[in-house]
């Protein structure tokens, strides 16, 4: 297959990090494997980053941020992003290409999805800085009041492994065109497409220095030294809950501004007046997309008592159906999970599963067809308490327990029974009960008959322990801009 072809020509693709327009690797050369999870074999070596490239990086982008990006006009910054746009997919089929070895996702996933997406990102954010206006008041006679938006400074941006470059340019772009600069520190396990995406920026004309890539680990490496900085400014942060809390708290000493999209275990309802092969066919993606390892992915299934066996009858058929294996291989569903740790940690929650009482109703273990890499079957699970490990803790794999439910008060009371709140699905047809439900669920992002549908200017983000603040549009702005108001006397 063609991809797959131009994907070995390619290897050994070895990530330094790109500081003040250079490529560079650490100043010890220490270094860490890349591998690709779902074939197992090294797909490079990866510049491993501490506090001396951080302050490099972040040194380099202070001194751009006084530079000529300063004098960047919003006209100017909103060109440049929609070259960044234009650049990312004249190489599409090379980021998509990347994405799948890193992370073993689909080839195709990744092409339509991720790096669509990410060009997207920049072209969004690009329309929205030009359109961007400010606030004024008259107060009486008497004075003029105004707001006036500047940036934040140097913003550090830690990122998760599900969705690298999605992710990434999610946070770059509105940074960007705010007229910040940025030291990125990609998850160590996909390390790839933001290499790429600094040229990609350079190429576009963004300054040296506006645009810096440190790789590395998390926890006393790189990302700490990055949190502690104390000319970082802001750190905007995507990851897992607990993660988030360590980072707040190595932030406190600087006070820096934070903007955290954590963990979820979302729930997904479905009321029995709801039309059920739309259901099937959406519940599918929101289960096991992206091998589930979507922080939206809606893993808590509810389901109304009196569809419970035709739901469950159809969706197992379905999961059946869902191609699993080679990621660059056509019609392929699903991939690998991330790693040989994360998949350790899925089948150990099927095992608990097991323990608490549940029934594996397809999945549970590796397709017995595929010898190697971290491929787990998509699993459904049935019969656990609300109480169980499964239904509260997050999987983040190819993993969705299903259980019925009586009545709305109900479904809503177990729906909520949770410290995350981010994403949720309801399916009904009764309009009233659909806003009525949607009020009551405590979780930013709150989809009714249908999931993943985006439109960039609505708030992203989630409440409860999934998040501080929220991204897109104005949102974002918010975040990436300091606001002030200025007085006139008149
Ligand atoms: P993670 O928290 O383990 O790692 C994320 C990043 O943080 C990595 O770059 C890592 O190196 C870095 N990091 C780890 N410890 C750190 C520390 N102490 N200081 C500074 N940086 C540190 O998360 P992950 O496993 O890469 O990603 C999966 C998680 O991300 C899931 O919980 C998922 O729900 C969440 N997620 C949330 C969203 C959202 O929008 N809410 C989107 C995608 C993923």
């Amino acid at each position: 297959m063609q991809v797959t072809e131009k994907k070995n020509k390619t290897l050994p693709i070895d990530c330094k990090h790109f500081i003040d327009g250079q490529y560079i690797p650490s100043f010890n050369q220490k270094t860490f494997l890349n591998i690709n999870p779902a074939t197992e074999e090294v797909l490079g070596s990866v510049s491993e980053g501490g506090e001396l490239e951080i302050d490099l990086a972040v040194k380099a982008a202070k001194r751009a941020l006084k530079g000529e990006w300063k004098q960047f006009t919003s006209n100017q910054r909103a060109a440049v992003l929609r070259k960044i746009g234009d650049g990312i997919l004249a190489r599409k089929e090379e980021l998509a290409a990347l994405e799948a070895m890193d992370t073993g996702k689909p080839y195709d996933l990744a092409l339509e999805v991720d790096i669509t997406r990410s060009a997207h990102n920049f072209y969004f954010f690009a329309d929205y800085i030009t359109t961007l206006s400010s606030e004024s008041h008259m107060q009486d006679q008497t004075a003029l009041h105004y707001t006036y938006r500047r940036p934040v400074g140097v913003v550090g941006m830690i990122n998760p492994w599900n969705l690298p470059l999605l992710l990434l340019t999610w946070k770059l772009a509105p940074c960007l065109a705010a007229g910040n600069t940025a030291v990125m520190k990609p998850a160590e396990w996909t390390p790839m497409t933001a290499t790429v995406l600094a040229e990609i920026c350079k190429d576009a004309g963004v300054p040296d220095g506006v645009v810096n890539v440190v790789h590395g680990f998390g926890a006393n490496a790189a990302g700490s030294a990055l949190t502690e900085h104390r000319d970082v400014d802001a750190i905007t942060f995507t990851g897992e809950t607990k993660t988030g809390s360590a980072i707040m708290k190595a932030a406190a000493p600087t006070l820096k501004k934070l903007s955290f999209e954590l963990g979820g275990k979302n729930p997904n309802i479905i009321f029995a007046d709801s039309d059920l092969d739309e259901v099937i066919e959406t519940t599918l993606k929101s289960s096991f997309m992206n091998q589930g390892e979507v922080c939206l992915c809606g893993s808590r299934i509810y389901v109304q008592r009196s569809i419970f066996d035709e739901f469950i009858d159809k969706f197992v058929a379905k999961t059946k159906e869902l191609k699993i294996g080679d990621p660059f291989e056509e019609g392929t569903k699903v991939g690998a999970v991330i790693s040989k740790e994360h998949y350790e940690k899925v089948l150990s929650y099927i095992e608990i599963a097991k323990e608490e009482g549940g029934t594996i109703l397809t999945g549970g273990s590796r397709p017995a067809s595929i010898e190697k890499g971290c491929f787990i079957t998509p699993t459904i699970i049935t019969g656990l308490s609300r109480d169980s490990r499964c239904v509260r803790e997050e999987i983040f794999g190819p993993v969705v327990t299903v259980m019925p439910f009586d009545s709305e008060e109900e479904v809503i009371e177990w729906a909520n029974d949770t410290h995350y709140g981010l994403g949720a699905t309801i399916w009904t047809n009764d309009l009233r009960r659909a806003h009525r439900v949607a009020h009551q669920i405590e979780a930013g992002i709150i989809w009714v008959n249908t999931w993943y549908l985006r439109d960039l200017r609505t708030p992203f983000g989630g409440m409860k322990q999934s998040g501080l603040g929220r991204e897109g549009g104005i949102h974002s702005f918010e975040f990436y801009s300091e606001l002030s108001n200025i007085t006139i006397k008149l």
